[in-house]
C-alpha cells in the first residue's frame, strides 16, 4: 500500500492527497460488555456458554489506518480491513 494517496477528506468534502499512518487499536474503555462479560466468566461450576473452550485467533489482523489530508492537515479514521501482510511503502 503506498503511503501517500490520493482519497476522500470528509473535512475539504473531496478528494486530497493524504498520508497514510497505521495505528493500533484503541484501548476499550472500562465497563464495556466484553469487560462485563469477562467478570461473569469467573466463578466456579458452569458457567454456560463461559464454559466453552476458547477459540484461537483469526490468522489476520485487522489493519488500523489514519488517513492524514494534506490540504486540512486533519485525520480521519477508515474502517479496518484485514490482511495477512501490510507494507507502507513510499510512493
Ligand atoms: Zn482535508
Amino acid at each position: 500500500m503506498p503511503k501517500k494517496l490520493n482519497t476522500y477528506c470528509p473535512f475539504c468534502k473531496k478528494h486530497t492527497a493524504q498520508t497514510v499512518e497505521r495505528v493500533k487499536k484503541g484501548r476499550a474503555s472500562s465497563l464495556t460488555h466484553i469487560s462485563r462479560q469477562k467478570l461473569r466468566a469467573n466463578g466456579i461450576g458452569n458457567r454456560g456458554k463461559f464454559s466453552k473452550v476458547p477459540g484461537g485467533d483469526k490468522p489476520t489482523k485487522r489493519l488500523n489506518l489514519r488517513y492524514r489530508c494534506s490540504v486540512c492537515k486533519k485525520a480521519h479514521n477508515r474502517a479496518g480491513f484485514r490482511a495477512g501482510k501490510f507494507d507502507l511503502i513510499e510512493a
